[in-house]
């Protein structure tokens, strides 16, 4: 188990936890990582009682420095389990700009948006000389609200009477080694469609597979911190466990741990008996094991557990696994509903800040449906909008709908597992938006490089709040560069943006882009009298997005206009309200379908439009050469008339697009 679970389980700080466990007994180094889960279940069994002895000692000692230290830090600040770099700034009473480093030098590179967890920022706290406390009463009724809200919804009389049936969402548990990840990977093959897609399956965090026409839904993470987080919400997310035991090793600590988690959280689970193939499988000493460790009896031995021999490696006994795991959701069937035709509420299983896409997060939709353009929001604090939506073969999908698990792209603040976000703007952070009518004209202006003169450049004076989100954001710039059209940063820098900046992008022609900075209204004003063109971001994929389109727009297609040829109109046969049917002879050139036309009356353009039709003796035609006569519809004002010059002419595009 992690240091830090083990932490959070017992609600202290890793560091208060790592510097406790020597004096109550065991033998744990300062900067231990992972604790062996035997060892952990002892702490967790022994925590109180030992530290509870501890306390007195602890008092005296307390009493002796307490005087010296609070005048040293003169308080003890209270801080959520998961605060943004900006509030956590504010309550330690010191500017960002001393925080931020202090990140970066424990290898987080976080944005002063971007929310830190507690353990992080009591140890960032610590090295300041400041010690902070879990504030656990507003941790309590935030998470109670966004679960409250969960649970009212699930079991809102209402609502239950729109839901229906969705998939059951399962999840595999048991001790290392035991085979749940090669259990997973053997069920996703059962998958028709996914074995025909053939390995470009991406871990999100969950997949669906598709057995006797039902979708059932996998949580992809086997172990049990996964599920504690989940669960530490107080959401239910999994409808079905599947206990993993490997035959040749019976049942061990952590199986028991699983099998005690499963059982705290009410749900019906499989037993599934894993590497029958093996020399030293004992299918019924297993079971024996079960029934004497765990009071559970197999369903062939009267009881009510369902106890499936299989082979995950061999790929045996997988699919009537599955045919279980049906069974046992029909039987569930009053649990597993959800209402489609509503807005989404869903609990996150995976979540990380992916470089190029900013955070990147899934989340099991457990009610409603998620549509792309739809904004998140957890405990009413706005998250972003779902620009896009992926499935877990790496697709683009439109929506989500309940027991769907799904890749959001595009939030603002990376969520953390076990949050339950639903659709709703929540508080909008204020997002100022800067644009200015400047132009940008990024020609080849260079010093050091030899330029290609064909290829047109979109300067960028770019300013972010850390190293690593700058790194980030020119490497995904770099991935926009074409034959035609390049991005060429001419100034990179960290903070705020100055004036020095403005001349700089003014000097250059370029754009000047932040990320997660701030521009003064002076600095904007400046900006805007120096026709620079300013924007800031707070998302990486927004910025590059920006980027792309700008890009695109210097290389857009280029038309040149090419004449076709001419005609005299002989006749109006119809004139309708923007249209009229016309007769002439094509004087010069030829008459081409589909050109634009200028009707001329004078020598001079009284009107334009296009011809939509041309025929030559009623037939539709491509094409009329000179000499010839034939019948065109001209859609655009009707003001034709007998002796008027049709001028045929066309756009060509000069430069083709990439
Ligand atoms: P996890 O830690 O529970 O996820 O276990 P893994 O799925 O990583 O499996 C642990 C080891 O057991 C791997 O070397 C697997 O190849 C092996 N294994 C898993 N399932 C089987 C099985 O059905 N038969 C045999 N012989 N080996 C298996």
């Amino acid at each position: 188990m992690n240091v830090s679970e083990l932490a959070r389980i017992l609600k202290v700080t890793p560091k208060e936890l790592l510097s406790t466990l020597p004096e109550i007994g065991f033998d744990i180094g300062a900067k231990a990582i992972k604790i062996d889960s035997r060892t952990a279940q002892t702490i967790l069994r022994d925590w109180k009682k030992l530290t509870r002895q501890l306390e007195p000692q602890k008092e005296t000692i307390n009493k002796e420095s307490t005087a010296s230290k609070l005048t040293e830090t003169s308080k003890i600040i209270s801080i959520p389990s998961y605060v943004s770099v900006k509030e956590f700034a504010s309550s330690l009473n010191l500017p960002v700009s001393k925080v931020l480093p202090e990140l970066m030098k424990n290898g987080i590179f976080a944005s002063i948006n971007e929310k830190i967890d507690f353990d992080t920022a009591s140890i960032i706290a610590s090295d300041l000389g400041i010690r902070v406390e879990l504030n656990k009463q507003a941790e309590d009724t935030l998470s109670d609200t966004a679960s409250e809200k969960l649970k009212n919804i699930i079991t809102n009389e209402s609502e239950e009477k729109k839901a229906i049936s969705r998939p059951p969402v399962i999840v595999v548990m048991g001790h290392v080694d035991h085979g749940k990840t090669s259990l997973l990977d053997a069920i996703r093959k059962t998958d028709v469609i996914e074995g025909e897609a053939g390995g470009i399956t991406q871990h999100i965090g969950a997949y669906q597979v598709k057995r006797k026409n039902q979708f059932i839904t996998f949580i992809d993470t086997p172990g049990h911190e996964a599920f504690t987080a989940m669960r530490s919400r107080g959401a239910r997310v999994a409808d079905i466990a599947i206990l993993v035991v490997a035959a040749d090793d019976g049942v061990k600590p952590q199986t028991i741990e699983s099998f005690n988690m499963i059982k705290s959280a009410k749900i019906p689970f499989i037993v599934a008996i894993n590497k029958i193939d093996k020399d030293g499988a004992d299918i019924n000493k297993t079971k024996q094991e079960l029934s004497t460790i765990l009071n559970i009896t197999p369903e062939d031995w009267g009881g009510k557990t369902i106890c499936a021999p299989i082979s995950a490696k061999k790929n045996q006994g997988v699919e009537d696994l599955l045919d279980m795991v049906l069974l046992t959701a029909e039987i569930e069937d009053k649990n597993i509903k959800a209402n489609p035709g509503t807005t989404a509420i869903g609990t996150i299983i995976e979540s990380h800040i992916d470089k190029g896409e900013g955070p990147v997060a899934t989340i099991l939709i457990q009610n409603g449906t998620l549509n792309i353009g739809n904004e998140l929001c957890f405990n009413n604090i706005y998250y972003g909008k779902a620009k896009a939506l992926k499935n877990h073969h790496g697709e683009n999908i439109k929506n989500a709908t309940p027991s769907t698990p799904a890749k959001i792209i595009g939030l603002k603040i990376a969520p953390r597992v076990g949050d339950i976000m639903e659709v709703g703007i929540g508080q909008k952070m204020k997002f100022k938006k800067i644009q200015t009518n400047s132009k940008k004209t990024q020609t080849s202006q260079t010093q050091n490089e030899p330029e290609d003169e064909n290829i047109v450049k979109l300067n960028i004076v770019l300013k972010t709040d850390v190293l690593g989100s700058g790194e980030a954001i020119e490497e995904s710039l770099e991935k926009l560069n074409s034959k035609k059209a390049k991005i060429k940063i001419i100034s990179r820098g960290l903070g705020n943006i100055t004036e020095g900046d403005v001349a700089k992008a003014e000097s250059a022609k370029a754009i000047l882009l932040g990320f997660n900075v701030k521009l003064s209204p002076s600095i904007e004003e400046l900006a805007r009298t120096k026709n620079v063109e300013t924007k800031l971001f707070h998302i990486i994929y927004d910025l590059i997005d920006y980027a792309q389109k700008e890009l695109k727009e210097l290389v857009e297609p280029e038309y040149k206009r090419v004449e076709i040829g001419k005609l005299k109109v002989l006749a109006i046969f119809r004139t309708e309200n923007n249209a009229q049917i016309v007769g002439g002879k094509v004087i010069h050139g030829q008459a081409e379908a589909n050109s634009k036309i200028e009707v001329l009356r004078n020598k001079e353009i009284i009107s334009s439009g296009e011809m939509i039709n041309l025929q030559s003796g009623k037939q539709d035609v491509k094409n009329v050469e000179i000499d010839k006569e034939c019948g065109l519809k001209y859609q655009g004002k009707p003001i034709i008339e007998v002796g008027d010059i049709l001028n045929f002419h066309k756009l060509v595009k000069i430069i083709e697009e990439e």
